[in-house]
């Protein structure tokens, strides 16, 4: 292909078919992470790399991302009968894409680990990548779906080490915020503020959720007050 200012081609050798194909990756300088935004959603500058993390084999249609595990033996076949038996049209999205086509990477993602039994805490992160991508759209209702389903997930979730359980409390309790699920954020925000096993990074982020949802809430109820007393 001629040279891509903003792409180049990652090359795949597909662990299901063993064909080959090349996939689209942003170039790292087409890109600057400018804002995190509470659930850790990177904003960027530029492209957004997010979009071209699934790699979907225009062969047989299996979809791979890094943090996946389950990508052999046994597995394989649970994905063939589950997945690619099932799979109705095969789809290339190997080129630039839109945010529609990223989030078909990511669902055929979500599905090739649900037939192979990956860990909840994978497919949590799956489901919050998807909400994402469904925010960017400015399409709540299915972000939200998202969200429940990646709450659901961590809820079931278990991390190796401390920094994982803590952002997998952390993330528990503040997609209950977004979903409006005040009572879930409160007990698990509590929890990570009070509880003296947990490092500064998660007890302060708990706090700055907390105190400006509490801060919003005020706001609400005094701009409330003042226009009851106008009408
Ligand atoms: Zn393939």
């Amino acid at each position: 292909m001629a040279f891509n200012i903003y792409y180049y081609e990652s090359n795949v050798d597909c662990k299901f078919c063993k064909k080959h194909f090349s996939t689209y990756k942003v170039r790292p300088n087409r890109y600057k992470i400018v804002e995190e935004q509470t659930d850790f959603m990177p904003v960027y500058e530029g492209l957004n790399p997010l979009l071209y993390e699934v790699a979907v084999c225009p062969h047989c249609g299996y979809a791979y991302h890094k943090s996946m595990t389950r990508t052999y033996g046994p597995f394989m076949e649970l994905i063939n009968e589950i997945y690619i038996k099932e799979l109705q049209k095969k789809i290339n999205i190997c080129q630039e894409r839109t945010l529609d086509d990223a989030i078909v990477s990511y669902k055929l993602a979500y599905l090739v680990s649900r037939a192979s039994m990956e860990e909840s805490l994978l497919m949590a992160n799956f489901a919050l990548k998807i909400a994402w991508l469904y925010r960017l759209k400015n399409d709540n209702k299915s972000e939200t779906h998202y969200l429940f389903a990646a709450r659901d997930f961590y809820s079931k979730s278990f991390a190796t080490n401390q920094e994982g359980e803590e952002r997998i409390q952390f993330l528990h309790a503040e997609l209950s915020l977004r979903l409006g699920d005040i009572a879930e954020a409160k007990k698990g925000f509590s929890r990570l503020i009070s509880d003296r096993n947990i490092s500064n990074k998660y007890r302060k982020l708990a706090r700055n959720c907390w105190e400006n949802y509490r801060y919003d809430e005020n706001v609400i109820k005094v701009d409330g007050g003042i226009g009851e007393v106008l009408n």
